[in-house]
C-alpha cells in the first residue's frame, strides 16, 4: 500500500507500533497497537486527503485553492499539498488562532500559502462581521463563509474541505488498508478498534477497511469512536439533515449534529470541536457497526502523559481521546484477565499544542461542563426537512 507522494515521505514511516511499555505500565494482558500518522510533513493524517485534493485540482487546471483553518492542522496540510503541485493556496485562519498560535501559520507561509486572519476585509462576509465587531476573534463558521465566497466568485479557484465529506473519508482509508497488512505482519487480529472523531475522517480511514472485512465475515472487532464530552455529536446529537457550516451556506447533509450554530466550549482538542459528523460515519453508527463514547479532557491529558512517558510520542490533543479510551479498555482487560488486541488511531503529534500540556502540567486544565440546555436550544434550529 503506497501513499500518493512516496518521494516526499516514506509511506512506511506511517508506522504501526505495539505499545509494549504502556501495556507494562498499565499491567494489562491486552496487546495495544497504534497507527501513527504524525510522521507526515504536516504532523497529522490530513495530508492523506490534502495531497489527492491538490493533485486533482491541479490536473483540472485550477490555479488557486482556498480553505479555512482553526489551529492550522488542515490549513498547513493543504499548504504543503499545494506546494507539491504548483497551486496557489489561500487560507482564512480564525483570527484568534492566527494571533495566538503562530507556528502552524508559519508552516503554511513557509510552504508558500497566503494566510489571512478571519474575519478579513477581503470578503463581504468578513467585512460585515468587522463592521459590527472590529476586534472579532472569528470562528470556523465565519472563516468557511469567507473561503467559500472567494471560491464562488473566481472561476479558477476551488474550495477544499479537510474532513466530513465522502471523498475525504475515502482518501483516508489508506490508513486502514495499510493497517490490515501491518496487523497481518504482526500475526494479530484486532478485537477492539478505537479512534477520535471530530469530523470523522481519521477514524473512518482506520476503521472502514476493517468494517469491510467484518461485513465479509472475516473478523468481528468492536469499533469504538471517541468524542469530547463537550461536543458529543454521536452520543447526544440528533440524526437529521443539517448545514455543515454556521452560516448555512453548504448543502444539507444527513448526519449526527448538535445544530449548526452550536458553539462548543473551547477545549484544547480544536479538531474535535465540530457540531456535525461525517454522513458516512453517522450512517455506519446508525446501522450499529460502530459504537461511540465521550470522554472529558482531563482524563484525556492524563492518558496522554502516560503515553508520552512510555511510548515517547507527544500526542496532539485530539488523539488523547483515543488514548484515554484505549487505557480504559486495557484496564478492563486487567480486571477480567482478557488478552484483547486493541488497535488505536494515533492521528497526529502535539508539538504545536504544547501550551495545552503547559496548562495540564500546571494543574490549570478544567473539565468544562456540558450543557443539555445549550444543546436543546441549538437543536431547535436544525432545519425541518420533510
Ligand atoms: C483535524 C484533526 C482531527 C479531527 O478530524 P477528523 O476528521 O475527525 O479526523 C483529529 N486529529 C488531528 C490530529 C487532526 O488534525
Amino acid at each position: 500500500m503506497q501513499r500518493i507522494v512516496p518521494l516526499l515521505y516514506n509511506p512506511e514511516s506511517c508506522f504501526e507500533f505495539r505499545a509494549k511499555r504502556l501495556e507494562k505500565l498499565l499491567q494489562t494482558p491486552a496487546r495495544i497497537y497504534f497507527k501513527y500518522e504524525g510522521s507526515s510533513p504536516a504532523g497529522s493524517h490530513k495530508p492523506n486527503t490534502a495531497v489527492p485534493q491538490a493533485y486533482y485540482n491541479a490536473k483540472e487546471g485550477v490555479k488557486n485553492v482556498v480553505t479555512e483553518t482553526g489551529a492550522g492542522q488542515w490549513g498547513s496540510s493543504l499548504a504543503f499539498a499545494s506546494s507539491l503541485f504548483g497551486l496557489d493556496c489561500e487560507v482564512w485562519q480564525v483570527a484568534n488562532s492566527y494571533h495566538q498560535k503562530p507556528y502552524r501559520r508559519l508552516m503554511m507561509q513557509t510552504w508558500g500559502a497566503k494566510v489571512h486572519p478571519s474575519p478579513s476585509d477581503l470578503t463581504e462576509a468578513g467585512r460585515k462581521i468587522l463592521e459590527s465587531d472590529p476586534s472579532s476573534p472569528g470562528s470556523l463558521g465565519i472563516a468557511i463563509s469567507e473561503a467559500v465566497e472567494v471560491a464562488a466568485r473566481n472561476e479558477d479557484t476551488k474550495y477544499c474541505l479537510g474532513s466530513v465529506l465522502n471523498h475525504v473519508l475515502l482518501h483516508q482509508t489508506v490508513i486502514g488498508e495499510e493497517c490490515i497488512k501491518q496487523m497481518e505482519d504482526f500475526g494479530e487480529t484486532p478485537d477492539v478498534i478505537i479512534g477520535c472523531t471530530g469530523g470523522g475522517s481519521n477514524f473512518a480511514g482506520l476503521s472502514f477497511p476493517f468494517i469491510r472485512e467484518k461485513l465479509k465475515g472475516n473478523i468481528s472487532p468492536v469499533i469504538r469512536a471517541v468524542e469530547p464530552s463537550t461536543c458529543p455529536s454521536l452520543t447526544k446529537g440528533v440524526y437529521a439533515y443539517d448545514f455543515g457550516d454556521t452560516a448555512g451556506l453548504t448543502p444539507l447533509m444527513k448526519m449526527h449534529t448538535l445544530g449548526h450554530d452550536f458553539i462548543p466550549d473551547p477545549i484544547h482538542a480544536g479538531g474535535l470541536r465540530y457540531h456535525g459528523m461525517a454522513p458516512l460515519i453517522s450512517h455506519v453508527y446508525e446501522q450499529g457497526f460502530m459504537e461511540a463514547i465521550s470522554i472529558p479532557q482531563i482524563e484525556c491529558f492524563q492518558g496522554a502523559i502516560q503515553f508520552a512517558r512510555t511510548e515517547g510520542i507527544i500526542p496532539a490533543p485530539e488523539p488523547t481521546h483515543a488514548i484515554a479510551a484505549t487505557i480504559r479498555e486495557a484496564l478492563r482487560c486487567k480486571e477480567t484477565g482478557e488478552a484483547k488486541v486493541i488497535l488505536m488511531a494515533m492521528c497526529g503529534h502535539g508539538h504545536f499544542d504544547l501550551s495545552s500540556y503547559d496548562k495540564y502540567l500546571k494543574g490549570e486544565l478544567v473539565d468544562l461542563s456540558f450543557s443539555e440546555d445549550k444543546i436543546r436550544e441549538s437543536l431547535s434550529k436544525v432545519p425541518h426537512v420533510v
